[in-house]
Parts: C-alpha cells; structure tokens; sequence
C-alpha cells in the first residue's frame, strides 16, 4: 500500500525522529524540514539585519493576510476571508461575540448559544465567559439532539466539526442549512479538520469559522490560529478585541477605532512575526499535495489508513477489552481513531509511548455529565496523511498487542499522571 501511495513522497517534508511512530499530528504536527531554516532567517536576517524595516521589506505587517490566504485554500474559503492570529480561543471570542451581534440586531430575544457538551471544554468555557459578559446562556446538549435544540431562544449553534475525543465528523452543510432554517448563525471550529479533511466553508454556507496552526497544519507549539468570517457578515460588525491592527488605518493612529475593512478588523494587536514564518512553512507542507490532488487525495489516503488502523486493531487485539469510540462510516469520521477500555487507558498510551508509538490519552467524561457521548477513557490516534504510511499501522497496532499481551502496561512508571497528558 505504501508503494502505490502517490502521496508517499510528501513524507519527506518532514524531519520525523527515526524509529518513532507519531500518531498525534492531530494535537501537535511534526517539524517541517523548511521550518528551522525559515525561522532562522526570519530572526537573523529579517529581524537582526534589516529590524524595523522587515515591517515593509519582508512583508511582516501583512504576514496574517499572507498565510491566511494559504489556509483559505484548504477550508473551501477565498483569498481574503482568513487571518491568521492569535489562538483558537481568542478568534472564537471575537467570533462568537460577532455572531451574538448580528443575532441581536435581527432578533433581541434570542439569547441562547447552543453547543455540545462533548465539544472541546476551551470552546465551552470562552462561550461561558461570553455569556457571562452579555448574559446570554450556554446551552448543553448530545450531538443527536442538537437539531430537536434549535428553538426561537437560540442565537449561535457553535459546534466543532470533528470531535476531539472521538473524531466524529459533524455533517457541516446540513447542521448549518438547519440552524438558518431557525434563524440561527452557525460558527464552527475546525481545529480538527483543517488540513485533516476537506472543509468547504462557502458551500456550506457557514457565518463563523476559527481553527488551529499547531495541529494539522504543522505550524509548531502554539502557532497562530485562524479565524475566516462569511463575506457576508465581515463588514457588519466589530468584534470586540478592536485593536490597533484591525483598524483601517493603525498607522495614523488616531484616538477613535474605524474596523478596517474586511477581514484584517480580526487581527487585534502585534502578531508572532517567528510564529506566523513557521505557521507559513507547516501550510506549504499542505499546499505540496495541491498537485497530488490536494485535500481530496489526502482524505482518501486519511481513510484509508484509519480503516486499516480500526480493521487491524479488531483482528489482533482481539480479547483485550478495547472498544471503538470513532464511527466506522468514513462519512462521520475525521483522520483520527479513538479507543476505549475500562481501565488502563492512560497507561497503555505510556507504554506505547516508551516504544516509540506516540498517541495520547483523553480522560472521559465526569459522570455529573451523563450521556452517551462522553463517558469512557480513550485511547486517541491521530493520522495525518501526509506522512503517515500504511507500514507504520501495521507496526503500531502490533506494539499495542505485545502492550496488552505481556500486560507490561501494568507497570508503576506507566501509570504516573504526568501534568500533559
Ligand atoms: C485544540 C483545540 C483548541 C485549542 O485552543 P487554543 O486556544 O489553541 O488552546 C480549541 N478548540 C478545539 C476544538 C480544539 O481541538
């Protein structure tokens, strides 16, 4: 499989440690061989050398447009719509509180943000904090009562695409078309799924979207994210972090805010200039699959390998108490696979981990929040097509079965909790 994978060059990209099996691209892509040398010059040469004046000469100040355009490639966005800035926290505050005050102007009764109480706890605690601030509520439900939840209250469905824990896909057009239908915006977080699945904003006709530079787009430890707004809405409204490099003109700096137009107004102060030179290095990796056929061919093979991978795990591990967290229909799943086990869960990553498989480990749910969709321990394997091969699921599925074979997970050294896990 790996002879006939015609993406298999574009694991050259990457400077991957020899003899490690890396499954966790969906929490912190690898380093792209371009990066270190890009980031060197971006600080000797760009910043020692030429200092202010990279401003200008080497196009820093319009740097968050630049490599927003690259990723407005990947999420079925045009160039223009997308910005790369701050973290995915921060573009969903200003998203969230932009989609507040569009629902506000058309319809002052509603009030509610709904959301799913498996969604990725930052997303549930900006929105909370949010509510806090305009007292709106933030209302909790499964994913298979999220259309039932869509009343004449509702201001904002904010949903994430793919589910961190499980990988569950969302079904982004219709979820969207249903919130319009209700007069509802709909914001989503592609935190896991640029770069991992094809996202098509525009076709979906969605209002909000943020997402993440430090997962599949291989930008490095805390990369900028990236917020894109629906054209349509851009210019109606501020969002409310109004700083100085998204007004229309930062450099008359003059006392009263005018939003730039278009998207630059969701940039809010000085930008990671060294971050967003390796943000850009991590998205040319993406963009080298554009002549292979791009994120279509990229999610073919991210299938692919995780059928392999569930397949696999079905047939040796067999007996062992793991259960399947993720859905089988290639339709509902992003590019991760997410196991279960009653117990142990933590410590079999660990071990995995000392034999050079790296996945992680998502504690499940408190049982105050009951519920189908959040309950057990998991066992998550990310699987980036770009340089995941089909002979690293062979090997890795065989590490887990000598894992739970010889029951070394037992160990003490596993199952010390370390602070990430
Ligand atoms: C990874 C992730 C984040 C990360 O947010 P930061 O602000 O970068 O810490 C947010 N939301 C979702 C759904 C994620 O998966």
């Amino acid at each position: 499989m790996d002879a006939q994978d015609p993406l298999r060059p574009l694991r050259e990209l990457f400077a991957l440690p020899p003899g490690m099996i890396y499954l966790d691209g969906n929490s912190l892509g690898p380093l792209p061989r371009a990066t270190p040398q890009r980031v060197a010059d971006t600080v000797t040469r760009e910043w020692g050398q030429d200092l202010i004046q990279s401003w200008n000469s080497a196009g820093w100040f319009a740097m968050p447009r630049r490599v927003g355009d690259k990723i407005a490639r990947l999420i079925g966005a045009q160039p223009g719509e997308v910005v790369a800035t701050d973290s995915t926290s921060v573009n969903l505050f200003k998203v969230l509180s932009a989609a507040l005050h569009r629902a506000s102007e058309d319809a002052p009764q509603r009030t509610t943000i709904v959301s799913e109480r498996s969604n990725f706890p930052t997303d549930l605690y900006i929105a909370q904090g949010l509510c806090r601030e305009r007292g709106c509520t933030l209302k909790l439900v499964e994913p298979e009562e999220i259309t039932a939840s869509l009343s004449a209250d509702v201001a904002v469905l904010m949903l994430t695409h793919v589910n961190y824990r499980t990988g569950a896909m969302h079904d982004m057009a219709a979820l969207t078309a249903a919130a319009h239908a209700a007069g509802i915006f709909a914001v989503w977080d592609l935190a896991h799924s640029a770069g991992a699945v094809p996202v098509d904003l525009r076709g979906a006709q969605a209002d909000f979207a943020v997402g993440c530079g430090y997962k599949y787009l291989n930008g490095g430890p805390g990369a900028p994210a990236f917020v894109w707004v629906n054209p349509k809405h851009t210019d109606r409204c501020w969002q409310p972090l109004a700083g100085w490099w998204g007004h229309a003109a930062p450099f008359e700096f003059s006392p009263d805010y005018q939003p730039a137009p278009g998207i630059a107004r969701y940039q809010c102060g000085t930008q990671p200039i060294i971050s967003l030179a390796a943000l850009d290095c991590g998205l040319d990796t993406l963009l080298a699959a554009e002549p292979l056929g791009g994120m279509a061919a990229l999610r073919v093979k991210s299938l692919a390998l995780t059928d392999l991978f569930i397949d696999l795990v079905a047939q040796r591990c067999a007996g062992h108490g793991l259960g399947l967290a993720t859905p089988r229909e290639p339709t509902q799943r992003g590019s991760q696979v997410c196991l279960t086990r009653p117990s142990g869960a933590y410590a079999i990553v660990q071990a995995l981990i000392a034999r050079g498989v790296i996945g992680d480990f998502r504690a499940g749910a408190p049982s105050t929040a009951p519920g189908p969709s959040g309950s057990p321990d998991i066992l998550r394997f990310g699987f980036a097509p770009l340089y995941t091969g089909f002979e690293d699921i062979w090997h890795a599925v065989e590490q887990l079965r000598q894992v739970l074979e010889s029951g070394e997970w037992q160990h003490p050294e596993f199952n010390r909790k370390q602070a990430v896990t």
